[in-house]
């Protein structure tokens, strides 16, 4: 199995994605790879400014947002000390906790898909990952798993808004079916039987 992977994990808030990076990245080191976890929005100054504006700290229009992402993309590629393609040079295989993905779904539901894709190109031409691993999941039961563990919702944490970017998430993934690596999985399963999934799916990877 190849030692240094990209794999970038894409599913509505609460779908189990951050769940999912932790069982992959077990699996991996068990199987020997060093692996670094990562998420969007980063923790650089650009996502710091992003995650104020999801958590009504600043304002922000979508038009904006879609474009600090844009940036806050590069940087999490590019930035010399921490950024993506630093640490697959050093031989760790990297999983993100969201990509452009997640651009594509939740901007693509406020402007049109084809600008955020264009957008984002740049972030597409230097790194596309071995795998998206999409967990798809009902708003609805994700709502309930996040008002369970907090006081108050993010900006686009509404099932109106969830199950609009659900079918971004769809029309992207059937727009770029041949240019990019796609694993679906239903995530409203136990979080081992989906994890026992992604892992026979990564393990094919040459
Ligand atoms: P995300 O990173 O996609 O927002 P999380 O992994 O943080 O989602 O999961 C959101 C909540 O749902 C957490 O409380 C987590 O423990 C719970 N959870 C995650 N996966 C499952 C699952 N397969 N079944 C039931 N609950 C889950």
């Amino acid at each position: 199995m190849k030692k240094n992977l990209f794999i970038a994990f894409e599913g509505i808030d609460g779908s189990g994605k951050s769940t999912q990076v932790e069982h992959l990245s077990a699996k991996l080191k068990n199987a020997g790879h060093q692996v670094y976890t990562t998420c969007e929005p980063t923790n650089s100054p650009i996502g710091s400014i992003i995650r104020d504006i999801f958590n009504h700290k600043l304002e922000g229009d979508h038009r904006t947002i879609a474009g600090l992402f844009v940036a806050d993309r590069l940087d999490h590629l590019l930035n010399k000390t921490n950024g993506i393609l630093k640490k697959l040079e050093e031989g760790f295989t990297v999983i993100t906790d969201r990509y452009y993905f997640s651009s594509y779904a939740y901007h693509g539901v406020h402007m049109s898909l084809d600008w955020v894709i264009e957008a984002n190109s740049l972030s597409a031409d230097l790194l596309r990952p071995d795998m998206n691993i999409y967990i798809d999941m009902p708003p609805e039961i994700c709502m309930n798993r996040l008002s369970k563990g907090r006081n108050s919702l993010e900006l686009y944490e509404t099932i109106e808004n969830l199950n609009q970017v659900r079918g971004k998430y769809s029309e992207a993934f059937n727009r770029l079916k041949n240019t990019e690596k796609i694993f679906i999985t239903d995530g409203n399963r136990l979080p081992e039987l989906i994890a026992n999934d992604i892992w026979a799916e990564i393990s094919h990877i040459r």
